[in-house]
């Protein structure tokens, strides 16, 4: 018995009367990631903690089932293959709960596996390996009409970039971007202020099975300048050393 349901809705009703009163921004979407494998776990918490999600991991069912008793998460990425306890064993205790949603990874690319992953309780799944862009794609699809969504529009200066549309303007005029310039810029808007060290580019933009080089990253930021004009070259800002930064 989990005993979720209840602190959970709770949980929900607070914290949207204090979305109203207080905040104009939605409240990040949090996610329980349930990995064993350290790099992949790695990769999924650091590329959802930047698109704006507020991501937690654990490596077994039994540390997971302890998470989700101590804080309150709307969706659970959960590998089927784990030690110990099975991921769909986990599945059917997590589904106890309706309000949680639930992913689930699998390396096994069979369709009598995939039916039994859904008939335990996932709301969707994903075949191993997988395309960031591709988890990003159903996390939004489970999501939809049940938390709130993040801005379609994102905007920094004179830029703005249409997450639905995948376009880019500048003061209003459209700007011809590839996908990984168009990936590269989405990143910064997505994280104004922060620093984001190269090796952290490399990874979010062109994947964790991509070995090149950081310097391909300078590369991208010299075409967002070229193309951007004075405006890139104003918000996005080289941190020696480390990475950038769009100042905003
Ligand atoms: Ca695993």
């Amino acid at each position: 018995m989990l005993g979720l349901t209840n602190t959970y809705k709770g949980h929900r009703l607070s914290r949207s009367m204090e979305r109203v009163n207080e905040r104009s921004e939605p409240d990040p979407l949090r996610i329980l990631v349930v990995e064993d494998e350290a790099h992949i776990a790695n990769f999924l918490r650091m590329g959802l903690t930047y698109e704006g999600f507020e991501v937690a991991t654990a490596g077994d069912a039994e540390s997971a089932l302890e998470q989700i008793g101590n804080a309150q998460f709307h969706l659970v990425i959960l590998d089927l293959m784990l030690p110990g306890t099975d991921g769909l064993v986990l599945a059917e205790q997590l589904r106890r709960d309706p309000d949680l949603l639930i992913i689930m990874l699998t390396a096994r690319d069979q369709v009598a596996d995939r039916i039994i992953g859904l008939n335990a309780g996932a709301d969707d799944y994903l075949v191993k390996p997988f395309d960031f862009e591709e988890l990003l794609a159903r996390i939004r699809a489970v999501t939809r009409h049940r938390l709130p969504q993040h801005s379609e529009v994102l905007r920094a200066g004179a830029i703005t970039i249409d997450q639905v549309r995948r376009s880019v303007t500048l003061d209003g005029t459209p700007i011809d971007l590839t996908l990984t310039e168009y990936e590269l810029l989405r990143l910064f808007l997505l994280n104004p202020r922060r620093v984001l060290p190269r090796q952290l580019i490399l990874d979010r933009v062109w994947g964790y099975d991509f070995y090149g080089n950081e310097n391909n990253v300078e590369v991208y930021i010299g075409y967002l300048r070229r193309k951007l004009g004075d405006e890139a070259r104003r918000l996005i800002e080289t941190v020696r050393g480390v990475g950038y930064r769009l100042n905003v």
